[in-house]
């Protein structure tokens, strides 16, 4: 497929107002924000600013190690004292594959929320509000911000598998679909290999997920991972969409107890959905990681190894409306899915820290 032609299948529509899927949109939602403290945290390779918003003051604690360091002396406190903390730290990371936009419009009415009480629907959202304002919360809205400059549908919802595969992951020079996971077996994809490069990468080609966590190509992943660890995240989230019903990805290569941790939150957060009438995909089982080729070592993975946090992969659905299987959704109801996701992490953290939680 080429550019034009996928160009060309972009349905003509008038995209809700509660819809940010693009830079633009982005930008004005920061230049709203009068309660959270929004910085930079890095520039992409094609020169857009990576941003963080924050809520909640910072708790001061001490820091003599870093966290691998403090597992190996068998003291996690010497990297962080968590349990000092009086609130629960949470991040969230908007979507590091560009065209995955329902993170980022979720993200951009969190911070609308945050700032007045209600999402950009206009919705009073007071539970979400009254919740996040019990936790430290840290907002990258757009992981990678070079993808997101290069998706123009702002949105695959009512589109087809094939575009979510063009926008996605790109096209070889031959006009055929680089495809999932396909695409990931050459990094960085090189632009002299491709006639479009997909919002899965960077201007540099480089899929942050799949980055090379000891020495990060990226500087949208090594912000992130710094983000990560000077704050010391209790629960830490990584936003990406696909074409089936919102689930999470069992974390690879943590402890069994965080994959506990994180199939209990998601088993809350499933309730809450069905509470809601939205259909949700299975949970997962904990496990070591096995087999000849084994799950990857992914951004999620590397957030646990420098902070300590519980994290995970979101995927929520694209909404696609065309192809088989496709998980169908439409704009409230994507943006529901996100909504109930955060209210569901922000109950936890705290329970968590209350040490009510359970299972
Ligand atoms: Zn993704």
């Amino acid at each position: 497929m080429s550019l034009s032609r996928a160009i060309a299948g972009i349905p003509e529509r008038e995209l809700p107002d509660f819809w940010i899927g693009t830079s633009a949109g982005l930008r004005r939602e920061l230049g709203r924000i009068r309660r959270g403290w929004i910085s930079t945290i890095a520039r992409s390779p094609g020169r857009h600013r990576v941003h963080l918003v924050s809520y909640g003051d910072r708790e001061k604690t001490g820091h003599k190690a870093n966290f691998c360091s403090a597992i190996g002396g068998g003291d996690p406190c010497s990297y962080l004292d968590k349990a000092a903390r009086k609130r629960p730290v949470v991040l969230l990371i908007g979507p590091v594959h560009g065209h995955e936009t329902e993170g980022l419009t979720g993200l951009a009415n969190l911070i609308r929320i945050m700032e007045t009480g209600s999402d950009i629907l206009g919705r009073k959202q007071s539970e979400i509000q009254r919740l996040g304002n019990r936790c430290r919360i840290l907002i990258v809205p757009a992981g990678n911000p070079d993808g997101l400059a290069r998706f123009r549908p702002a949105s695959l919802q009512g589109m087809s598998k094939t575009d979510m595969r063009f926008w996605g992951q790109g096209a070889w020079k031959n006009g055929e679909l680089c495809g999932w996971p396909e695409c990931k077996r050459l990094h960085p994809m090189r632009h002299s290999r491709v006639s479009f490069m997909g919002c899965y990468f960077n201007d540099a080609g480089i899929n942050i997920m799949h980055d090379d966590f000891f020495r990060p190509m990226a500087p949208e992943t090594a912000a992130i991972l710094d983000v990560a660890r000077l704050e010391g995240p209790d629960l830490a989230v990584s936003l990406h969409s696909c074409e089936y019903a919102p689930f999470v990805i069992r974390p690879a290569f943590v402890p069994l107890e965080i994959q506990e941790k994180v199939r209990c939150l998601t088993g809350q957060y499933f309730r809450s959905l069905e509470h809601n009438g939205i259909p949700h995909g299975p949970n997962f089982f904990p496990g070591p990681e096995r087999g000849s080729v084994p799950p990857s070592f992914n951004l999620t993975s590397a957030l646990y190894h420098v902070s300590g946090a519980s994290a995970l992969t979101f995927e929520s659905p694209h909404g696609l409306l065309k192809g088989k299987g496709a998980y169908k959704a439409n704009f409230s109801q994507l943006l529901d899915i996100h909504l109930l996701l955060y209210e569901a992490v922000f109950r936890f953290a705290i329970l968590e820290k209350s040490q009510k939680f359970c299972c």
